[in-house]
């Protein structure tokens, strides 16, 4: 038995005293022996191949030689001094620079040894130089375990500096397996073992810190890769089996009148297959005993608004109450306008809150919520606030839930004896695998679809000097009737300057455009929201054919009589902004246009992103562009995911490993819920482990 194992603290290996271990604690997060072990490179670099001297080229990058040193001097320089050595491998010499810590190097450098030399040269005054070289003496090399592919480990800067370099980092990894030896035990069934052809634990790790060769660093790759992913899938699943066990809600029996009425009399459209199919779901869920916890995704324009109503009108048949909430007030007013008009002739209460709704108003509405004499209330933020009490809320509808926090989420709960059922609509695009990581916890579903008749909008991308034909196509179709947005961005950080160029191209599009010929609508973030909703009105009525505006109406607004989106900067947008804003148009019978503009100048990101919206309209593939750009960091949702958290898989790139680790997941769980079984011993153990790992998954529940 080794004297330490594997919950060690890290301060008791070799090599690490208290400053190094608290160090390792703080930057790396490295607490035990278990963590070490667990702390893998993020690169290597091959060092199966040993230059001769006179083979280096002026662009070689890292190499490793093997040569001795013939001499060592110390140059004085205006600061301090350098040391400098010669260095021959019988091909050529080369000649090797310290600027710190020279006393110490000196002293332990020993002429006519054969060393492998590591590092990264330069060619200066007809000499290769390396500085600063990594040095072992061969007969050293040779007994170390570090062999071929040498790992680089993540650093931060604080490490570096207080010397914690990589081959501090490779050393105590040495250590470390020197202490505890290479018994790790198994941690997948043996079926998955054989399935995948993956190879043990043991030899996973061995050769994830010290790779043999490129074909067992490829193995212990793809094995822990899939490994984590799997233990991932494993937790998040079986917190959704919890959930649904234990968590009852309201159970919804049937289909009533006012659905039915709606249905028959009131449904402007046959809906899509794809709505008809999420309808479906839901109703399940509606009817399960469980209280549902719905993600529907749809891409912009595929109706969601008409699933949520007639989610809601359920609710009513069941004798209970339903809200929907917006993340703005234009939003809000537009979902309650929208919902009136379409329920038109059926006997429905529905009413508006928001943070201008007037105190009478405000009063008449929480009363009328208590007694449940209200059916719906459609509304913003306002519609959590403490007085605000429902009868008996049975489905909280939220519609763009990034604009909310999962906090917002719980606080809708605290208003009932049973949760109510909770749908969250959002039109930001996920793919659907990262979907199932990211909100693991929740079901989804995905409107795939648009409604039909719907013509693909042409998106076009012009540069500022274009403006002058770019404002005459929008004479055009402003002549054939059409409305038309033009949209500034609005980046907090420097909100003046974005408020200028507003207002600056408010000035000229009005002189291009004069009235009485043109009426220009102009909604912006620093407005009251009486005044918004004025411009937002007279627009939508279509006595004004243009609408400046920031990104207010990024999300949700409904006007089909407008055709044409400008958007002004476009380089200064994301990809999903873009793609939102784009959406606003094409939601009419006739031909849309959205019109990129910016500078001639752009990074290869705002290009890509640009020639992205040009070349393609779908959903899906805009948000893998995005995630390819940005990384997963910046989806909505991740950062409480965990799935930053992961130490070797990556979201992206091993989206394939995620599949397959989460069918396995599935299927295990299917046949084993408590891992009882003894084959899924291995298993059992190191579930539990990971479980232990609290903080990353503290947000679900
Ligand atoms: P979003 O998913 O972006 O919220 P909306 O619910 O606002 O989309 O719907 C966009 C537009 O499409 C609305 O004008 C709506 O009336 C219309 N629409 C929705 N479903 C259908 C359908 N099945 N057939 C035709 N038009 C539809
Ligand atoms: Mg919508």
């Amino acid at each position: 038995m080794p004297a330490y194992n594997l919950h060690t603290s890290i301060s008791y290996l070799k090599g690490v005293g208290p400053n190094r271990a608290d160090l390792l604690k703080s930057e790396l997060g490295i607490r035990t022996f278990a963590d070490l072990l667990h702390f893998f490179p993020n690169r290597y670099i091959d060092r199966t191949h040993f230059f001769k001297i006179n083979e280096l080229q002026h662009n070689t990058a890292e190499i490793q030689i093997i040569g001795t040193l013939t001499h060592l001097k110390t140059v004085k320089q205006k600061r301090g001094s350098r040391l400098v050595a010669t260095f021959t491998d019988g091909t050529g010499t080369m000649e090797l620079v310290w600027f710190r810590g020279i006393k110490w190097i000196k002293e332990s450098l020993k002429l006519n040894v054969p060393y492998v030399l590591f590092g990264r040269t330069t060619f200066y005054k007809g000499l290769f130089t390396m500085a600063h070289p990594e040095m072992e003496l061969l007969s050293n090399y040779k007994k170390s375990l570090q062999k071929g592919m040498q790992p680089i480990y993540p650093s931060t800067e604080k490490l570096t500096n207080k010397g914690i370099s990589n081959r501090v980092i490779s050393k105590l990894m040495q250590h470390l397996f020197a202490e505890i030896g290479t018994s790790f035990s198994e941690t997948l069934p043996v079926s998955i073992l054989r399935k995948y052809a993956f190879i043990t634990k043991k030899e996973a790790l061995l050769n994830i810190h010290f790779p043999q060769n490129q074909v067992l660093l490829t193995k212990a790759q793809a094995r822990l890769k899939f490994e984590e992913l799997f233990f991932i899938q494993l937790q998040l699943i079986r917190k959704k089996l919890i959930r649904k066990a234990k968590i009852k809600g309201f159970c919804f029996e049937k289909v009533g009148d006012f659905f039915n009425d709606f249905y028959k009399n009131n449904l402007p459209f046959e809906l899509t297959n794809a709505q008809k199919k999420v309808l479906k779901e839901i109703r399940k869920d509606l009817h399960s005993n469980a209280q549902m916890n719905r993600l529907l995704q749809g891409d912009v324009g595929s109706g969601k608004t008409i699933v949520a109503l007639l989610s809601m009108l359920i609710a009513l048949d069941n004798g209970f109450q339903a809200a929907l909430m917006a993340p703005t007030e234009i939003l809000a007013t537009q979902h309650f306008n929208s919902i009136t008009a379409l329920l038109k002739g059926i006997p429905v209460k529905v009413k508006l809150l928001t943070g201008s709704t007037g105190a009478k108003d405000r009063k008449a509405i929480h009363q009328e919520l208590e007694s449940g004499e209200l059916h719906i209330l459609i509304g913003t933020h306002a519609l959590i606030e403490d007085k605000v009490k429902f009868h008996n809320l049975g489905l909280a509808i939220i519609d763009e839930q990034h604009r909310f926090g999962v906090e917002q989420r719980s606080k809708m709960w605290l208003k009932n004896t049973l949760p109510p059922h909770i749908l969250v609509m959002t039109a930001t695009p996920i793919p659907r695998t990262l979907a199932m990581s990211v909100y693991g916890d929740l079901d989804i579903s995905v409107i795939d679809e648009l409604p039909p008749g719907r013509k693909e909008v042409i998106t076009a991308h012009r540069f500022d000097k274009n403006r002058l034909s770019v404002f005459k196509f929008l004479k055009e179709e402003i002549a054939k009737g059409r409305q038309v947005y033009v949209v500034y961005p609005l980046i907090n950080e420097s909100e003046k300057m974005d408020y200028k160029d507003l207002m600056d191209g408010y000035d000229s599009i009005s002189r291009e455009f004069p009235k009485p010929e043109y009426q220009i609508s102009i909604v912006h973030g620093k407005m009251k929201p009486e005044d918004k909703e004025f411009e937002m009105q007279r627009f939508i009525k279509g006595e004004t054919q243009i609408m400046i505006a920031t990104t207010v109406i990024e999300v949700g607004v409904n006007i089909p009589n407008a055709s044409v989106m400008v958007i002004e900067s476009a380089e200064r947008f994301g990809l999903s902004q873009l793609h939102q804003l784009r959406g606003r148009v094409g939601r009419g019978a006739e031909q849309s246009y959205c019109i990129l503009m910016s500078s001639f100048k752009l990074s290869s990101d705002a290009k890509t992103r640009l020639s992205t919206m040009v070349t393609t309209s779908d959903g899906f593939k805009i948000a893998e562009v995005d995630l390819k750009l940005r990384g997963p960091g910046n989806l909505m949702g991740t950062q409480q995911s965990g799935v930053l958290n992961l130490r070797i898989a990556d979201i992206i790139k091993d989206a394939h490993v995620l599949k397959s680790a989460r069918g396995e997941a599935i299927s295990l769980l299917r046949t084993d819920p408590t891992l009882q079984l003894p084959e899924n011993r291995n298993v059992k153990i190191a579930y539990l482990e990971t479980s232990k790992n609290a903080s990353i998954w503290a947000h679900i529940s």
